[in-house]
């Protein structure tokens, strides 16, 4: 078994090693816990778009900022499972359904989409919904309804989170992940890397992510798309690749299980980039030209991706068995 890495001083010793022996310690623990050759793929579908109250940097929904997207009504329910179906249909596994907003209402949007929920996992895939905070009792009705898991971010570092949004806290965000937990619902819980923030932000995050009992199921980790009219469009700063990489081992080693995924920015990575997140420990991507607002690779690209690297899709619930 791998040393556990307890203290914030051991992450950021573990952070900073040299690129190539991090990435083979990161290889190695990857293969120990998962199947090389196999990759989850992901379907991130917006089901209620724009109007958000939050203020998140780096987020093109907010109403605090001026972009191109407008607000839109919940999607019916019938579109949502046509979707999902294509979505399986193209070869996803897990289909998440986001909704923009601060946090969960008891009304009639969220009836629906717990009436959504039971649909898509009736289609044999493994749901996941990102709604925004969320109270004991909606945590249990959705796992009730058959969520598999909850995407909540911690986005950054906790000393550098209110950097990048003020209308909640940190706090706030340990408290819905901590609800997630207690309902028995898994964890999706990541960052976006390229706002702004240090390497100590992320061992911070790291460091957090790592303390989370019981460990998240997936952690994203999305590089910042900017998104002009948002704060992070000037803000922002390019992630090199080889940075991307070192997040990825590093969360790879801290967490064994868990399913690394490569979120937003993929598109901006050629193969050979690719690659070497996968091998630094990433096995988990989102398929489509959209994420929720952001772009995404086209469904050719990934199949040659897959082709030349000889990898597999995920089968739906594996982990589990
Ligand atoms: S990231 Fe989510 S919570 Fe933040 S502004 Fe965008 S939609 Fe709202």
């Amino acid at each position: 078994m791998n040393k556990p890495f307890t203290s914030r001083d051991e992450i950021a010793e573990l952070y900073h090693r040299p690129l190539l022996d991090l990435v083979f310690q990161a290889a190695e623990v990857h293969r120990r816990h998962h199947p090389s050759q196999e990759i989850q793929v992901c379907t991130l579908q917006s089901i209620k778009t724009g109007g958000c109250s939050e203020d998140c940097g780096y987020c093109s929904q907010s109403v605090h900022y001026e972009t191109s997207v407008a607000r839109e009504k919940l999607l019916d329910k019938k579109e949502v499972l046509a979707l999902a179906k294509e979505a399986k249909e193209g070869g996803s596994t897990r289909f998440c359904m986001g909704s923009a907003g601060r946090k969960v209402k008891d009304d009639e949007d969220f009836a629906e989409i717990l009436e959504m929920v039971k649909g898509v996992s009736a289609l044999g895939l493994e749901v996941c919904c990102t709604l925004g905070m969320l109270e004991s009792k909606q945590a249990e009705q959705l796992k009730e309804a058959g969520l598999y898991a909850y995407n909540h971010n911690l986005d950054t570092g906790k000393n550098y989170y209110a950097k990048v949004v003020s209308t909640r806290g940190y706090e706030d965000r340990l408290r819905t992940i901590d609800r997630v937990a207690q309902a028995g619902i898994s964890l999706c819980c990541g960052g976006i890397l390229g706002m702004g923030e240090s390497e100590n932000d992320r061992i911070d995050l790291l460091l957090t992510l790592s303390e989370l009992d019981p460990a998240p199921e997936s952690v994203p980790v999305n590089v910042l798309v900017p998104i002009p009219g948002t704060p992070m469009e000037e803000k922002g700063q390019r992630v090199p690749t080889l940075e991307l990489v070192r997040v990825i081992a590093t969360a790879r080693i801290l967490l064994p299980t868990t399913m690394v995924r490569l979120s937003a920015g993929r598109e901006s990575l050629n193969e050979v980039e690719q690659a070497f997140c996968f091998l630094a420990g990433a096995n988990s991507i989102f398929s489509g030209d959209k994420l929720l607002t952001t772009p995404g690779p086209s469904a050719d690209a990934d199949k040659t991706l897959f082709d030349l690297l000889s990898l597999t899709p995920q089968k739906p619930y594996s982990r589990e068995a």
